[in-house]
């Protein structure tokens, strides 16, 4: 069938990534953010556009800001937290500036302020999304694309999803919602359940060597099942810094 052999984006590599341990979908999605900074470490900081984005945006959110740390990246993180930087004095400046219309003078009179209203506050806020988490929500949509054809196609992805570590519970649903027709969504669901009872059955067996009673008998796989079990719901640990590279080993 010439549907089943022709070429799915992305499908390999959700194979390789449900064959590893935690999220597939955090796991593409972080290995995405690599790439994504490499490139514009290494290619796009003298961009004034791009430059501009990452300015407006305050910079880039908490999970993507520290993947800068890697080797030969500080002059450009320094060139692009600058501008960051500058930018949000700037505005400071412009906004401090201005002074209280008699409209908004009335209502901090009349009642208790919202801080989230405060003009210098929405003007320091992010004036657009964190740009690698945009590109990382390009990604996600490919995936859930690559699903919903992968699952019409064979029963292959759902086997291996079955024995694999499941997605958390964000990408979970994020999948749910995407996934077209709806009535794909019932085996999958009925696959995830599979990740979860097993990993349920995992945590009892992790309680129950923990009783005194049993204390003697040794951890096999359960033996990291909670820590399986927070990945799985809330998603995997930060990464402190990036594992990538400098210039010459950038992929
Ligand atoms: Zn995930
Ligand atoms: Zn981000």
């Amino acid at each position: 069938m010439a549907g089943a052999t022709r070429y799915l984006p992305y499908y390999d590599d959700l194979l390789e990534a449900l064959a590893t341990p935690g999220c597939a979908f955090c796991l593409l999605q972080q290995r995405t953010a690599e790439r994504y900074l490499d490139a514009l470490l290494w290619e796009s900081v003298n961009d004034p556009s791009l430059r501009r984005e990452v300015s407006a945006a305050r910079g880039f959110c908490r999970s993507h800001a520290w993947l800068l740390v890697r080797p030969g990246a500080a002059l450009s993180a320094a060139i692009l937290y600058k501008d960051v930087l500058l930018g949000a004095a700037r505005t400071l400046q412009n906004a401090s500036a201005q002074r209280p219309s008699l409209w908004q003078r009335l209502r901090t009179w009349l009642r208790r302020p919202n801080p989230q209203e405060d003009p210098v506050v929405r003007a320091l806020a992010a004036q657009r999304t964190c740009p690698a988490c945009t590109n990382a929500r390009a990604v996600e949509q490919h995936l859930c694309a690559t699903v919903g054809t992968a699952i019409q196609r064979s029963d292959e992805f759902l086997l291996r999803y079955r024995s694999s570590s499941g997605l958390c519970l964000d990408h979970f649903s994020t999948l749910t919602a995407a996934l077209q027709p709806s009535r794909l969504r019932q085996p999958l669901w009925e696959a995830q359940s599979a990740v979860w009872q097993r990993l349920d059955t995992e945590l009892a067996e992790f309680i129950r060597k923990n009783d005194h009673r049993f204390r003697g008998e040794a951890f096999g796989v359960e033996r990291d099942a909670w820590e399986r079990a927070i990945a799985l719901t809330s998603g995997p640990q930060p990464a402190a810094t990036s594992t990538r590279g400098g210039l010459t080993q950038s992929r």
